[in-house]
């Protein structure tokens, strides 16, 4: 067998199964896209009966809904409601117990540290960028989350490239997609044609080609390979949006103080939802709670948002009282200050958070809509221009 050829292969779709049945008997907990409660989610899958086969989505901004497709295709569908920060850092997870003993003292007891080894079965090229975010963000430094890097460690990862992005999905502007970059494990792109529906799988670690060489697999051949580059550009050429072709981290700086804010700000209910659907937010809070007794109590940790008035709340009050405020620090975080906090963007392009709000908030828009201002701003005449506004108080990290 060539080095090619033990890096590459074909499955078709009882090739797909035996990778789902491999993955389980190897002891990792299989997650992969399946349909539940109209619409393509993420949970434990038992084999590729499991899989989306048949269904897309048609996406919209507040909008989702499940579509069929004649063409029986399994990974034909963009992101869902839910990432998979749902596993690698779950929304709710216990830190320690505390029980107080009938002399009195309180015994601490740390939670068990064994982390399930999961397989992710279609995560997207920017769900892969959303992890390597994360990764930066909770798997090293001086601040690990150590349950986030042991999952990390263990977690296999099959990417599904994209062929058919949704009208939201804007990862060519971010750099994120269709095709997926580094860090998978095996990286499938699926093509259905009249007379074969088959995946040209690709290893991208020794581990996905230790995966590959057991599995039941025909050689790649040029035709299949062909095909499938065909469709990931073809992909790229169909993106639903894009961001406005500018240094976004700039434009943040330049526009804190534009009319825009207002303008989305009436619009924006501070749920949160965009935060809970995007992929790279990652901020918690901790809370403790007791038994009735008095005598067990808990300290949980879960997902919180920016959008929380509480989120910042200190002694005096609210640091984001407003909803401008809030709104602002969440998109400046997201497209401009996450690069001086963790060298890259926060936004890999899903489209989950215009998708999930409920009023239909589109950060593409919004970016496109501070772009527009900046320029009609620096296009005035000087006369006509704004005072310079003063430096607006600095805002610490989503
Ligand atoms: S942008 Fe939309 S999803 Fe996000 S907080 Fe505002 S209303 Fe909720
Ligand atoms: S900000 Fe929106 S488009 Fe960007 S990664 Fe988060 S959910 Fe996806």
């Amino acid at each position: 067998m060539t080095e090619d050829s033990r890096q590459s292969a074909v499955l078709d779709k009882d090739g797909i199964d035996a990778l789902i049945a491999l993955l389980a008997q190897d002891g990792r907990t299989v997650i992969g896209p399946t349909v539940r409660d109209e619409a393509i989610v993420l949970d434990e899958i038992g084999g590729g009966r499991d899989l989306p086969y048949g269904w897309g989505v048609e996406l919209e901004a507040g909008r989702y809904r499940l579509q069929p497709r004649s063409d029986g295709a399994a990974f034909a569908h963009s992101a869902g409601p839910q990432s998979w920060k749902t596993y690698l850092h779950p929304q709710r997870e216990r830190q320690w117990t505390t029980d107080l003993t009938d002399d009195g003292d309180l015994v601490f007891n740390e939670e068990d540290s064994a982390v399930p080894s999961y397989a992710f079965i279609g995560v997207r090229p920017c769900d892969l960028r959303a992890i390597a975010i994360q990764d930066r963000v909770l798997g090293g430094g001086p601040h690990t989350d150590t349950r986030y890097a042991a999952r990390r460690r263990r977690a296999f990862l099959v990417v599904a490239e994209c062929t058919e992005p949704g009208a939201t999905c804007f990862c060519v502007s971010m750099g994120s997609g269709p095709a997926a970059g580094p860090g998978y494990d095996l990286a499938l792109t699926e093509i259905v044609e009249p007379d074969s529906h088959r995946f040209l799988v690709r290893a991208g670690s020794d581990e996905g080609a230790t995966v590959l060489a057991r599995l039941p697999r025909a050689p790649a051949d040029e035709r299949t390979s062909e095909a499938a580059r065909g469709l990931v550009e073809a992909a790229a050429g169909r993106m639903g949006r894009s961001m406005p072709p500018v240094n976004l981290r700039d434009l943040m700086r330049d526009t804190l103080h534009a009319e825009r804010w207002n303008d989305v700000t009436a619009r924006c209910l501070t749920c949160g939802n965009c935060t809970m659907a995007c992929p790279t937010c990652f901020c918690t809070s901790v809370e403790d709670v007791t038994d009735l007794t008095g005598t067990h109590a808990e300290r949980w940790r879960r997902w919180e948002s920016c959008f929380d008035v509480e989120f910042t709340h200190l002694t005096s009050g609210p640091v984001r009282a407003t909803p401008l405020s809030r709104y602002r620090q969440w998109l400046t975080h997201k497209v401009g200050t996450w690069h001086d906090q963790f060298d890259s963007t926060g936004c890999v392009g899903c489209g989950r958070c215009i998708v999930w709000c409920p009023t239909g908030i589109d950060i593409t828009e919004e970016v496109h809509a501070l772009h527009a201002e900046r320029s009609a701003s620096a296009a005035a005449p000087a006369s006509a221009a704004a005072p310079a506004a003063p430096a607006p108080p600095a805002e610490g990290p989503a």
